[in-house]
């Protein structure tokens, strides 16, 4: 059982700061996401929560109790490396007992935990066998058991799929996903795939540049991104983003987007300088008629859905539409929107308007 909380945690590494003032919290037997493109400060974050790394400043409780300068072996911690390290030379039973062996535990309960571990895992019929010999799914499966078998407070693990072909990845997610369920530990996971993290995270935390953007649930970050960033990370095909410069009349309904009206947000009213109309593909319409205009630029078939590319004056919008809805490269349509499900953004500070 254990609630992390991270608080004003900062890392430097000699003149360059990896992560900025962090806060969040992480609940027991959440799924956490730390989610973000490469050099963004997650693993550094991971590795503080771990005690890889001190932070320079701010703390980190666990259960309450802060432990943010205190070793990795005084925080009940285990941090899956890579699903693949294992001790070739040993049977999968001995690799399983192997960390508990070397922390003294009597003979009995090793045997006791590991086929308590091994049950969970669904492992039991290969405990005889050299790791050598397993296929890529057991070895994982072997590697996880290693870090379960210590009962530690929380798993924190860096991009345990990242070396895996897309089938085989999917198929260990899921996997993960139905054990985590299971186990109910917390865990804390890191990834640059921002559907990996949609699927599979309780809560989502998104860093860019060493900062935390948001914190919140997939659908938070997915339906209220608060920063420009998350919007456009968050998704695919990504947002659409309409520029508008200029001053919104106190009381309109409607504004100028490029040579066209389009529905004005609440957000936007009174709102003055350059602002960016965000809009998902889903909810964008395309339609005989309608005021704002495009040319189909392209279409990729999805199956149910399908991707149309237009041509707008307000550069390329992409919708995603049913695949039955007929949409021809080089025909002018109607886009049509509700005004509702449009997020809007200051461009200077990149923060969406509330
Ligand atoms: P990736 O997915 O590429 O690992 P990340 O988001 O996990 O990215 P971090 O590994 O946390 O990013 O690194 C953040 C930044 O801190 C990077 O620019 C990295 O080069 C730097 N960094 C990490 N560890 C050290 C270190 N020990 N000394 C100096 N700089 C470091």
């Amino acid at each position: 059982m254990a609630q992390i909380i991270i608080k004003n945690v900062r890392k430097e590494f000699g003149d360059f700061t990896a992560v900025k003032e962090s806060s969040f919290t992480i609940e027991d037997g959440e799924f956490f996401m730390l989610l973000g493109p490469s050099g963004c400060g997650k693993t550094t974050t991971l590795r503080m929560i771990a005690g890889l790394e001190l932070p320079t400043s701010g703390e980190i409780y666990l259960d309450g109790e802060e432990i943010s300068q205190k070793p990795p072996s005084q925080r009940d911690i285990a941090f899956v490396f890579q699903m693949f390290a294992l001790y070739p030379h040993m049977n999968v039973r001995k690799n399983l007992s192997y960390p508990l062996v070397s922390q003294g535990m009597d003979r009995a309960a090793v045997k006791a935990k590991v086929a308590e571990v091994a049950q969970i895992l669904g492992i039991e019929d290969i405990l005889n066998k050299p790791v050598g010999g397993l296929s890529g799914g057991d070895r994982q499966r072997v590697a996880l058991g290693r870090a379960i078998v210590r009962d530690p407070k929380a798993f924190m693990m860096d991009e345990p799929l990242g070396a895996l072909d897309a089938e085989f990845r999917e198929r260990m997610a899921e996997e993960l996903r139905a054990l985590h369920d299971r186990m109910n530990a917390t865990t804390v996971y890191v990834t640059h795939d921002q559907l990996e993290a949609m699927q599979m995270g309780d809560k989502i935390v998104v860093m860019n540049n060493a900062v935390v953007e948001q914190f919140g649930t997939p659908q938070e970050v997915y339906d209220k991104p608060a920063t420009l960033f998350v919007a456009d990370f968050i998704g695919s095909p990504s947002m659409n983003f309409l520029r508008f410069d200029g001053v919104v009349e106190e009381g309109a309904t409607d504004i100028k987007m490029g040579e066209q009206v389009v529905g004005m947000p609440r957000q936007m009213e009174g709102a003055r300088g350059s602002l960016v109309y965000g809009i998902r593909p889903e909810h964008i319409k395309l339609t005989d008629t309608g005021a704002y205009r495009g040319s189909v630029l392209a279409t990729e078939y999805l199956g149910t859905t399908q991707i149309v590319t237009l041509d707008t004056a307000n550069g390329e919008v992409k919708a995603r539409i049913d695949s039955a809805q007929p949409a021809k490269v080089g025909e002018a349509v109607g886009l049509s929107f509700d005004a509702a499900t449009v997020t809007m953004f200051d461009e200077t500070t990149g923060q969406a308007l509330k």
